[in-house]
C-alpha cells in the first residue's frame, strides 16, 4: 500500500516501477536493521562503521547510471529515493555513497575512456575499491572553476601532480582519489585517477568536525605525485566536464537533504505523540502541530522538486541550473525543518539519543558542500539573466 512512508504525504513513491519499489524496501529494511542501531555511537566517536559496507554494497544503490555496472532498468528518480532513504537513517552514510557512487564513479562514468570505465567502475560498485574526489583546496572552495592551485605537469608519458586538497570525503581510507588539477600545458582543469599508495601522496583526517562526524574527511598533500597518462580521465578536458559530474551529484544531495529532514521529522512526530506537558501529549498543542505541519510542507515541496529534477535527468533534459535550483531549495528547506523538529523536542532536541540533534548538526554540511547555497543561486541567476555574477 502507498505511501509506505507517512512522511511521503503525497505518495510520490508510487511513481516508481514495481522492481524499484521492491529494491527500495530492501534498502529501507537493511538500513533500519543494520545501520540505524549504530549511527549515534559512531557519530559521537567520529568513526565510520565499516562493517555495514558489505551489506550496503549488496543493495541496488551503486552504478545504476553506467552500462558497465547497471543491473536492470533503474531510473534517476529511483536513485534519488535511495539517497533519501539512506539520509533518513543517517546523512553520513548517504554521503559515503554520494562520494563513492556519485563523485568517484561519476567522474569515471562521465569522463573516463571505455578502458578506464571497464577497469574501475565494477570494482567501485562492489566496494572492492573505495574512491574519493579531490576538487576543493585549502585556498579554493567556491571558486574552484578558476582558482585551483594544484598543478599537473606533463613529462613524457607521465603527469606530475603538486598541491593540496581539503575536505576530501572517504579519503583517509580510499584506494583511489580522483584529483582535479590545472594543466601547466594549457591551463585547463584535468582529472586524474590517483592510487593512494603512489609515492608523494598523503592524507590526514580532519578532526573535531561537528557535522557529519561519521564521514572521514581528509586534507591531502601531493608532492611530485607521478601518474601515467593512462590514469588521466581521457574525456575531462576542462572544468565544464567537472561540472557535469557535480550536476549529477547535486541533485542527489537535494534528495539526501529531504531524507535528512524526514529523519528529524519522524523523530519529532514520535516524540510529540509520547511526551506530555500540561496534562496531554505535546502533539495536542496547536503550536506543536504547526511545527510538524510546516516541516511536512517543506518535505513535500522538496520531494516534488527532486522528483521532477530527476525525471529531467531520465529524459536527458536536465541542465546545471536545474540541479542547482533543487540543491539550493531543498537544503534551505531542510535547514529550516531540522530546526523546527529540534524545537519540538525541547531540551532533548540537543541530546544525541533522540536522533534529531544528529540530523540538525549534519544538515549544516549538506547545506554547504557540493556548492554552497549562494553558488547554486548564482548558477540559477546566470540562467535567469544570461549574466554570470560569480566574480
Ligand atoms: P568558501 O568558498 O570559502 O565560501 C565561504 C562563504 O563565502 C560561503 O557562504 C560562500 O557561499 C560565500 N561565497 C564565496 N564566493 C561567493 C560569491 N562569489 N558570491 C557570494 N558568496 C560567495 N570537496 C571535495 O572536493 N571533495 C569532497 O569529497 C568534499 N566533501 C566535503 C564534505 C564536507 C563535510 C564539507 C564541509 C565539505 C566538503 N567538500 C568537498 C568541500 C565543499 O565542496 C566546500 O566546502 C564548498 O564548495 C564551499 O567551499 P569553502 O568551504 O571553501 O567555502
Amino acid at each position: 500500500t502507498f505511501p509506505t512512508l507517512a512522511s511521503d504525504f503525497y505518495g510520490f513513491e508510487a511513481l516508481l516501477a514495481d522492481h524499484e519499489r521492491d529494491a527500495l524496501v530492501r534498502l529501507r529494511t537493511f538500513l533500519e536493521a543494520e545501520v540505524k542501531p549504530l549511527v549515534n555511537d559512531y557519530w559521537e566517536r567520529a568513526e565510520f562503521p565499516r562493517q555495514i559496507l558489505p551489506g550496503l554494497h549488496e543493495q541496488q544503490v551503486f552504478g545504476n547510471l553506467w552500462e558497465e555496472t547497471k543491473a536492470g532498468d533503474f531510473s534517476a528518480v529511483y536513485g534519488g529515493w535511495t539517497a533519501l532513504e539512506m539520509a533518513r537513517v543517517d546523512a553520513s552514510v548517504a554521503t559515503y555513497v554520494g562520494v563513492q557512487n556519485g563523485l568517484a564513479m561519476g567522474s569515471i562514468g562521465v569522463a573516463g575512456s571505455p578502458e578506464q570505465r571497464a577497469e574501475w567502475l565494477p570494482k567501485l560498485k562492489t566496494g572492492d575499491v573505495v574512491g574519493a574526489f579531490g576538487l576543493t583546496e585549502p585556498l579554493s572552495g567556491s571558486d574552484s572553476a578558476q582558482g585551483l592551485r594544484t598543478t599537473a605537469t606533463r613529462e613524457g608519458e607521465e603527469w606530475v601532480l603538486n598541491g593540496s586538497k581539503r575536505w576530501i570525503g572517504n579519503a583517509t581510507w580510499s584506494d583511489i582519489t580522483i584529483i582535479w588539477a590545472k594543466s601547466t600545458e594549457d591551463g585547463q582543469v584535468k582529472g586524474f585517477i590517483v592510487p593512494t599508495n603512489t609515492p608523494g601522496y598523503s592524507a590526514t583526517k580532519i578532526e573535531r568536525k561537528q557535522s557529519l562526524r561519521i564521514v572521514q574527511n581528509a586534507d591531502i598533500e601531493l608532492t611530485d605525485v607521478r601518474v601515467p597518462e593512462s590514469h588521466r580521465l581521457q574525456n575531462a578536458n576542462s572544468f565544464r566536464d567537472t561540472a557535469a559530474v557535480l550536476r549529477l551529484t547535486r541533485a542527489e544531495v537535494a534528495w539526501a537533504s529531504v531524507g535528512t529532514a524526514i529523519g528529524a521529522y519522524e523523530a519529532a512526530v514520535e516524540y510529540a505523540t509520547t511526551r506530555e506537558q500540561f496534562g496531554k501529549p505535546i502533539a495536542r498543542h496547536q503550536l506543536v502541530q504547526d511545527l510538524l505541519s510546516r516541516s511536512l510542507a517543506n518535505i513535500t515541496a522538496s520531494i516534488a522538486l527532486c522528483t521532477r529534477v530527476s525525471q529531467m535527468l531520465d529524459d536527458g533534459v536536465q541542465r546545471d541550473e536545474h540541479a542547482s535550483l533543487a540543491k539550493a531549495f531543498a537544503t534551505t528547506a531542510m535547514r529550516e525543518t531540522v530546526g523546527l523538529c529540534r524545537e519540538a523536542l525541547g531540551g532533548n532536541g540537543i541530546v544525541l539519543d533522540y536522533d534529531v540533534a544528529r540530523f540538525h548538526a549534519d544538515a549544516e554540511a549538506l547545506y554547504s558542500y557540493e556548492g554552497t547555497r549562494e553558488m547554486n543561486s548564482l548558477i540559477v541567476g546566470r540562467a535567469i539573466t544570461g549574466m554570470g555574477a560569480f566574480v
